[in-house]
């Protein structure tokens, strides 16, 4: 299928700004740019700039932009049955699972539908208050989980939290990282949830050990341990990036990069959680739709197929070095996991994101000092070369 392309249709840079501006809730820092197509590692914006795509809007573009075998999938899809609510069977929606379910962790038995990453926490917030009979929840400093109530009371940035106070009250924050402080969990503890790696909060892996210990005290203390992996997953080297250390959770929290950029989330969880969880008290309307479970089994098998996460480990690893060799002054650390990579300044990293992408280059921010850097799969070495090049030149 042949889609035609015609810039003359497009509003200019300046009318899409007026209304944006004036009909949204202004609740973005706005980037002075409309993106209007993309291919690949490539995006344009609506002067026909080109951009090299470093944040795959937000780590959900996979598979890079317009990919062949998605945008077949949608298609198709979208000329045979969009939706389906979840009271009836499904072809799409049960491929998808097959698909995915053969390849999740062991023990990792059952799933659930939803459409982001927020409503994959909270459900498996939920699932957890309810098989346990236990209200209290451990989360950690810098974690964020989303902002509907219960993923937001888990977030550990208060500046998202204040404006909505209370919050659902029962939780305790601990420092990330510190086997020690998992003593906050006891017998009265719903769950303990945790990114395996920290993203909005500064890309932090967790320490070799973390995981395990954390597996240990939700154990002795007959609590549920959550990954969150909203952000880490498909984006480590591996379908997962807590099970592939060799810890798995309870339950799994996915979004972002499952369906290559449509709205999608999952809880995904054991058979024991699943068959506690009281039939009928949970759902939604959206959730495992046909047309985004088409495009999340081409996204799932082209990954696969291609080998994209020994690539993707392979480019993050190089994408790694090459950062850590640029050794310069400005620059405080550098870190990471396959292609979720961090580069912490010693400055606030504003201008410097503005100048990367006055020169053709998106990535994004993780707090005020951290650049990141969240490239679609298919990025290659030359492409990660370009990048540091480009950083190094913003750095000055
Ligand atoms: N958890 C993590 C780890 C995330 O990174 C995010 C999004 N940045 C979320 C939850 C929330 O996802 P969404 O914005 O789709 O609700």
């Amino acid at each position: 299928m042949t889609i035609t392309y015609d810039t003359a249709e497009l509003l200019d840079i300046a009318a899409i700004r007026e209304i944006e501006n004036a009909d949204l809730v202004p609740l973005y820092a706005k980037r002075d740019v409309a993106l209007v197509r993309g291919e690949g590692t490539r995006l344009w914006d609506s002067d026909g700039k080109e951009y090299l795509d470093c944040m795959s809007a937000y780590g959900t573009a996979i598979l890079g932009h317009a990919h062949p075998a998605v945008t077949e999938a949608i298609t198709r899809q979208a000329a045979t049955l969009t939706t389906c609510h979840q009271s009836f069977y499904n072809d799409q929606r049960a491929r998808y699972l097959q698909l995915l379910m053969a390849n999740t962790p062991a023990g990792i038995t059952r799933a659930f539908f939803c459409n982001s990453g927020t409503e994959a926490v909270e459900a498996s917030l939920k699932f957890a208050r309810a098989v346990t009979g236990r209200q209290h929840l451990v989360s950690t400093r810098k974690a964020y989980h989303g902002r509907t109530m219960g993923s937001l009371a888990v977030t550990g940035d208060n500046k998202y939290k204040e404006p909505y106070a209370p919050m659902y009250g029962a939780v305790t924050h601990v420092a990330f990282g510190e086997p020690d402080a998992l003593a906050a969990v006891t017998d009265e503890t719903a769950a303990l949830i945790l990114e395996p790696v920290q993203g909005e909060g500064g890309i932090n892996p967790a320490p070799a050990g973390y995981l395990e210990e954390a597996r240990r005290v939700c154990d002795q203390h007959g609590a549920l341990l959550i990954f969150d992996e909203v952000q880490t997953a498909f984006r480590t080297g591996s379908l997962f990036a807590g099970p592939a250390s060799g810890t798995t959770p309870d339950l799994i929290a996915v979004s972002k990069a499952i369906a290559n950029g449509l709205p999608m989330g999952m809880t995904l969880m054991t058979e024991a959680v699943a068959t506690a969880v009281p039939p009928g008290t949970h759902g939604n309307t959206f959730g495992g739709n046909p047309m985004v479970c088409a495009a999340a089994h081409a996204t799932l098998s082209t990954i696969l197929d291609g080998d994209l996460f020994a690539h993707s480990a392979r480019v993050g690893a190089h994408f790694l070095d090459a950062l850590r060799s640029l050794d310069h002054p400005q620059i405080r650390d550098v870190r990471g996991r396959g292609l979720m990579i961090g580069v912490e300044l010693k400055t606030r990293v504003t201008p410097v994101l503005r100048k990367l992408q006055e020169g053709g280059l998106l990535a994004l921010p993780a707090g005020n000092l951290i650049i990141r850097f969240l490239p679609p799969l298919v990025i290659t070495e030359a492409e990660a070369d370009r990048a540091v090049a480009a950083l190094a030149q913003a750095l000055g």
